[in-house]
This record gives structure tokens, sequence and C-alpha cells, in this order.
């Protein structure tokens, strides 16, 4: 008999989880104003909110946690990370910053102006926030198809190739850089192939201009690259991951991510003029170079974390985690973004709750159905988070409406995964009803979805 599949690692140590009453995640849920985010963790059974800094370390990382050199200026842990860096992106420079944002506020406060445009694929709501609150425009040019979520097709977080040489035909004068998020976690965790950001990198060289890749999943990316591209099938994932980052000029990375630490970003690039102007604002925003808002320890174990998740057993076993629950989904009938992508689902709410109106925001209301059905907090991804328009201030509803239910690396078990399948399945099956979704009562300006304050209309 064939053997199943199972982990690439064991459990050393293990974090308890409470489970509650459906009464008590009631009160709870109109405490927190039926935003998922205001929870406090101990109300959560399974949190499907975020895969952001949610990674459990491993026995090599914390290990490596103890040679954390705490010094303020020439960190030994700073050189090892960067070390590490250099070798798995090629790129020679580099800045930590405390995550992701912070290595885009600080690469964007030296190459983003007011009228800059900034074309890209789906670009990440921080990544858009940074752009758009420097009153400039970040320009969408992923391909027609990654909207519609029932299509498979295997790299459906591309770049269309038309739309950024239009865009650089039209714009080319206001274009700073173009930025290809990998994966493309906007449209549904949803990669790119290698021959994508080759086409990406012969628009840019004929336009003179850079690359930037936003790297949160470059791992995941690399991962799906060697699955499912032609050529690539005996390729190693750091050969993988080096041949992208080679089409690149620079990287903004989340390191919460594919860096399985709990805390950590960096901007990564070749260019010492982009270095030495983004040097300009780590100081002031993070901190010195050689920590820029990390903790020795911190980088020591981002350096191992970065090694080992560029190894294929480690990506396999996530992977296989998300496929196992999209296929719980594929029992049930419930439709989310096919094919899976790397780090979570997206349920297309949209299709789930048919009857309530957009203005009702489905995908969010949806959440808080999932959440006080069994303790799992997802996350909606849908027109909360798309913000209004920063002209019209309208909402902004032409893009998906979506559920994502993250899942955490190396944190649970694939028993986790059958309870928020069957969580789901109670809901989807009374789908018909719930005709009445919320209404926001109160909201910040922008990123609104962290902070929105909700009222339930069922
Ligand atoms: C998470 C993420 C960011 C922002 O990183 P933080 O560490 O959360 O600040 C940027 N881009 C992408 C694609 C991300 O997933």
């Amino acid at each position: 008999m064939e053997l199943p599949f199972a982990e690439s690692w064991r459990i050393k140590m293990v974090e308890p989880i409470k489970k509650s009453t459906r009464e008590e995640r009631e009160k709870w849920m109109k405490e927190a104003d039926y935003n998922l985010f205001q929870l406090r963790s101990d109300q959560v059974y399974i949190d499907c909110l975020t895969d952001s800094g949610t990674g459990a370390m491993s026995d090599r990382q914390w290990a490596a946690v103890m040679m954390g050199d705490e010094s303020y200026a020439g960190s030994s842990s700073f050189f090892h990370l960067k070390e590490t860096i250099n070798k798995i992106t090629g790129f020679e420079y580099v800045i930590p910053t405390h995550q992701g944002r912070a290595a885009e506020n600080v690469l964007f406060s030296h190459l983003v102006k007011a009228g800059s445009i900034v074309p890209g694929n789906s670009h990440f709501d921080t990544t858009k926030g940074h752009i758009e609150s420097r009153k400039a425009t970040a320009l969408d040019c992923t391909i027609d198809e990654a909207k519609d979520t029932q299509l498979e097709i295997p790299f459906k977080g591309n770049v269309d190739p038309k739309k950024l040489e239009k865009a650089l035909a039209e714009h080319h004068e206001n274009v700073p850089f173009i930025i290809v998020t990998i994966t493309n976690n906007t449209a549904g965790g949803q990669p790119v192939s290698m021959q994508n950001l080759r086409e990406v990198r012969a628009i840019a060289d004929k336009y003179g201009k850079r690359v930037v890749l936003d790297s949160a999943r470059f791992a995941e990316n690399a991962y799906f690259i060697k699955t499912r591209e032609e050529g690539y099938a005996d390729k190693t994932i750091k050969e993988i991951a080096l041949e992208m980052f080679s089409l690149a000029d620079g990287m903004t990375m989340s390191a919460k991510k594919d860096g399985i630490v709990n805390m950590g970003g960096f901007i990564a690039t070749r260019h010492e003029d982009w270095y030495e102007g983004a040097k300009r604002f780590c100081i002031p925003f993070e901190g010195y170079l050689t920590y820029g808002g990390m903790n020795g320890r911190d980088m020591e174990a981002l350096a191992v974390g970065l090694d080992e998740n560029t190894e294929f057993d480690n990506l396999e076993t996530r992977i296989h985690q998300v496929e196992f629950l999209a296929g719980l989904l594929d029992e049930y009938g419930i439709p989310y973004q096919r094919p899976v992508g790397g780090h979570a689902i997206f349920v297309d709410a949209d299709k789930v709750l048919t009857k309530v109106p957009k203005e009702e925001f489905p995908a969010q209301t949806l959440a808080i159905e999932l959440y006080l059905e069994a303790g799992v907090r997802g996350c909606e991804i849908g027109y909360i988070l798309a913000d209004r328009d920063p002209v019209t201030r309208e909402n902004r509803f032409g893009g998906l409406d979506l559920l994502r239910l993250c899942v955490a690396r190396r944190v649970y078990t694939d028993n986790h995964m059958r309870v928020i399948a069957a969580a789901l399945k109670n809901v989807f099956d009374r789908r018909n009803e719930i005709t009445r979704g919320v209404e926001i009562v109160w909201e910040a300006e922008l990123m609104r979805h962290f902070t929105v304050k909700l009222k339930k209309l069922f």
C-alpha cells in the first residue's frame, strides 16, 4: 500500500487553544463591533485571520535566537541575515525593517512622489496605502482571468503584459518602478510564472524602468513554479528563487510570511542608488542601518527561517495542508478562488451569500457567520478592504469579495482543517436564509478594515 503524505516535521512544543459557546461568541462579536480584528485571540478557537507572523519557528530558529547580537551598530546578526539574503536573492544591499509595510514606507519615501504611477499586479493593501497616501496611483495590471474565481489556470497571479505595456506607453515619465507581488495575495494567493517575470523584465527594459518584487511569499511562488511550470521540476527552490530575483532590481519583504518569523522585514536591491536613497529614510523611520527595527535575535531567527523555507520539504508540507482544506471544500461544494493559492483559501462570498447585497458586504458577513458558528476567525478580502476611491470617495465594488481563511505555517494539524471545513459547510447549508449583511458605522480614511466599526443588519 502506498504510504500517505505526512508532515516533514514533528512537534516539540504545544500551545493549548480553547473552544467557546455560541452565546459567548455572539457577545464577543458584538463587543468587537463585528470587526474580527477587534476580537481578543483567546476568544478565537482556530485562527485563520492571517498567515502573517503566526508561524511556528523551528528548534533551529529558537536556537538561533540565543545567538542574537544586540549591538547597536555592526551587529553580527545583521551580517548573518545579510549574507543569507545575498545568497538567496543575489541582491547585494540589504536594509532590515520592522515589517513589510515599513520596507515599503522606507523605499517608497525615496521613490514615490505625488503624481507617480506604480503599475503592478493587485497591489497589496499596505502597498496601495503607501502609494495612495503619497498622492500617487497604484495601477492594477493583473490578468483579467484572475477575476474569474472558478477558472483553473496555473499562474493566475500574472501581470497582463498588454496592460503593463499600455501603462508604460502612456505614463512612463511618471512611473518610478513596476511592482510585482509574488505570490499575488489580493488575487487569491496566486503565483506568478517565471515566464511572466521575464515578460515584465522585457517591458521594463524597453522603457528603462526597474522592477520591485513584493516578495512576502516568494518561496511559495517558487514552489508553484517548480511544480507547475515547464522546465523547473528538477530545479531546487533556491535555484528558482535566485532566478526570480535575477529578473528584478529590488524587493520589499514581509518576513512574517515566508521568513517564518513573528516580526520582521527588509528591503534588498542590487542598486547602490536605491540603497543610498532608502538609507536616508531608514534611520529616522526604523532605526540604524544594521538593525532597522529588528532585534539581533530576530535577525538570526530570520536568517535560519529564510534558509529552511526555501527547502522543498517544508513548502510541500505547507501547500499540501492548504490543498487538503481545499479538497474538503470541494467535497461540500463551497466555491473558492481556484486553483487554491499558496497560503489561504479565498471563499467566493458573492457566490455563497447571493442574497446579501454588495452594499452590505457579503464577505464580511460570511466571516462573522463562520466565527459565530465555530470560533473560526477568517478575514474579509473584499469591498471593505478595497477602501473608498481616493477621488470620488465611493465604495469600490469592482473587485472580488472574498473570505480569506489563512493557514498559519507549521501551526495547526489536518484535524483543525476538518473543523474549519465543517463549520463553513454548516454556514453554507443555511446560506439562503442569510439575506442581510452589515453596515459601516465608523471607518478610517485608509486601510479601514483594521478598525472599521459595523452594525449587523440581520
Ligand atoms: C503582508 C504583506 C505586506 C505587508 O507586510 P507587513 O509585514 O504586514 O507589514 C506587503 N505585501 C504583501 C504581498 C504582503 O502579503
